[in-house]
């Protein structure tokens, strides 16, 4: 039976038949192809990183191609996560607040995503539970087979038609195992079998443990879990084995002997220097060509196209690899101690580095351990600092002191939304006299708001999706230093996420004590803003004053991509460099020229 006879023969909900199969119009079974990422043994193994890297590869190819990421968690969105125990909370254009690995397939693909490439078990049993009120299930009893699964396969297919892409890369979250996404694998086993042959491929990541007192990698808990997964009813076509070391021929046996699958598909992803590395890894490893057969794809590969890809992408991977001179960013944060909170800011200073040449190491510094007597000394070492996102109150004055302290002594800086916000508290207080200023998120009753609650925000009650979200275009002012970055470019479009704003009560005064907004957002207001101004969405210190000095209201560290690092990070890089002395490469070429300067007593910092 081919896709299309198998699904005839699979109906509607109704008393008739135990088949439920929702499908969206305009669905053609067979004709998409999926491929599963599923993750064994433990969290944190890269299926976000595996899976962008093989989509990655397939676009090179001329084959279209959209990720998806399947969440069990049962929050609507990533929105309410905290990042200390999930990562940054990233959000895409069209407002929808999700996953980290969204970033690594944005970043990878260089392609803008939607909601429809996230969804998460509430986003699921949402969708089941209001049809249910809608009396959608025509008088069956609603039950995880075939009604949930029935929803997540509906899922998938939705976005087969939406983006009409050839091949779907599906990444389910979590570990084979867990209660949470046992219905994903459900689901997927079902697809596979209603898509026909040739349609599916799946792929097991898995660990190999080293542990240092024995010197010799073991493939147990491997073996066992991949058991798992045969239970339940999915063979993996290939294992991607992750490990600090390359994996022994001796393991990769093991692993074919146990789970049928061949030598040649059973691979070593080991931990290397940057994740832009993998699809590069995945071909040398042959992975794309085995994927190409299974789903016989072999007549949609254009070769010249992925040559030519190849080449672009390769030239990234040696100029990060060159890039030579060091300079140090100081990283002013929360949560310090968890590098994945800032993932997209590492991100986007490694992109912009590599354009320049430079080898950015980062020191984390934790605000609430910075004082006005310790600022000086706690940065004495880094050639520019970043103040990024956050919420709350934890660590605030320490974020103030940073900020006199750059602004004073010149050196460079980069706000990033809070970093913004608590860049014009720093100048209202410091320079505009206004001692107690400050943001009404930290203190209801400063008699100087010169940040307040959005005014669309007020009336809002409840936590989720509930700030000002998603793409906006950032309307710059002419010849200011923002303007002098961005160059002959026509649109400046950035992410946005945040509750508060500066107060446009104040903005007169601040501008009279010489801050300049340099961006705004350029739709009129709407008439529920009273105050009948453009959000500010950008400032600058004039650079007669301070060699560098910006900040946003946006995260211009979501749309960074590697071969389109965007301007704000490169324009402070830039800016460290020269405060170390060094001259920045021309341009993001071939061969980086930058000068580098020899290391001074702080040292080159790796
Ligand atoms: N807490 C601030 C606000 O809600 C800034 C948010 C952020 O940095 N993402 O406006």
């Amino acid at each position: 039976m081919d896709g299309e006879d198998i699904l005839s023969s699979l109906g509607d909900a109704s008393d008739e038949t135990e088949f439920y199969t929702p499908m969206p119009a305009g669905y053609r079974p067979g004709q998409t192809k999926y491929v599963f990422v599923l993750g064994t043994v433990m969290s944190g193994l890269g299926k976000g990183i595996f899976s962008s890297s093989l989509a990655k590869v397939f676009q090179d190819k001329g084959i279209t191609v959209a990720p998806i990421k399947l969440e069990g968690y049962f929050n609507r969105d990533s929105g309410t996560l905290n990042p200390y125990r999930h990562g940054e909370v990233f959000v895409l254009d069209d407002g929808m607040e999700c996953d980290m690995d969204l970033g690594t397939y944005e970043r990878m693909l260089d392609q803008d995503l939607t909601s429809l490439n996230f969804t998460t078990s509430g986003r699921i049993f949402s969708t089941v539970l209001e049809k249910e009120r809608a009396g959608g299930y025509l008088g069956r009893d609603v039950q995880m087979i075939p009604h949930v699964t029935g929803e997540v396969k509906n899922r998938l297919r939705e976005l087969a038609v939406a983006s009409r892409a050839q091949v779907i890369f599906v990444e389910i979250g979590g570990t084979v195992g867990d209660v949470e996404n046992a219905y994903y694998i459900e689901a997927i086993r079902q697809l596979s079998y209603e898509e026909g042959p040739h349609s599916c491929c799946f792929v097991a990541l898995t660990y190999i443990l080293e542990p240092s007192t024995l010197g010799e990698q073991k493939s147990k808990p491997a073996q066992m879990n991949l058991k798992q997964l045969n239970a339940m009813g999915i063979h993996p076509h290939i294992i991607a084995c992750r490990a600090q070391r390359p994996v022994t021929r001796k393991v990769r046996e093991k692993l074919a002997l146990y789970s049928n699958v061949p030598m040649e598909r059973v691979f070593s992803m080991h931990d290397c220097d940057s994740i832009y590395v993998v699809p590069e890894s995945l071909r040398g490893a042959g992975i794309d060509t085995a994927v190409v057969e299974l789903l016989q794809l072999e007549d949609c590969v254009d070769r010249e196209a992925e040559a030519a890809a190849r080449s672009v992408w390769n030239g990234y991977i040696s100029r990060f690899r060159q890039a030579a001179c060091p300079v140090t960013v100081g990283i002013i944060g929360k949560y310090t101690t968890l590098r994945d909170s800032y993932a997209s800011v590492i991100q986007a200073l490694e992109h912009a580095g590599t354009a320049l040449g430079a080898r950015v190491s980062l020191e984390w510094i934790d605000s609430a351990e910075l004082t006005d007597a310790n600022v000086g000394e706690r940065l004495r070492c880094v050639d520019a600092v970043i103040v990024p996102g956050g919420f709350g109150t934890r660590g605030v004055d320490g974020k103030i002191a940073a900020i006199q302290h750059v602004r004073m002594q010149g050196v460079p800086y980069l706000g990033l939304c809070y970093g913004f916000q608590v860049a014009v508290i720093e100048f209202a207080r410091n320079v505009c006299g206004l001692a107690e200023a400050n943001s009404t998120e930290v203190d209801v009753h400063t008699p100087y708001p010169v940040i307040d609650i959005l005014p669309g925000q007020k009336s809002i009650e409840g936590m989720g999706a509930t700030m000002r979200l998603g793409g906006q275009d950032l309307l710059v002012e002419p010849e200011t230093l923002l303007s002098g970055l961005l160059g002959e470019r026509e649109q400046y479009r950035l992410r946005f996420r945040h509750r508060y704003e500066v107060n446009p009560d104040f903005v007169e005064r601040l501008e009279a004590g010489g801050l300049v907004f340099c961006g705004r957002s350029p739709h009129e207001p709407a008439a529920n803003q009273p105050h009948g101004q453009r959000v500010m969405q950008a400032l600058e210190l004039p650079t007669e004053v301070h060699p560098f000095f910006l900040a946003t209201q946006a995260h211009p560290e979501l749309t960074s991509r590697p071969l389109s690092p965007d301007p704000m990070f490169v324009a402070l890089v830039r800016a460290a460099l020269a405060r170390r002395g060094q001259q920045p490469a021309v341009s993001a070429v071939d061969s980086p020229v930058t000068v580098c300067a020899p290391a001074d007593e702080c040292g080159t910092g790796f």
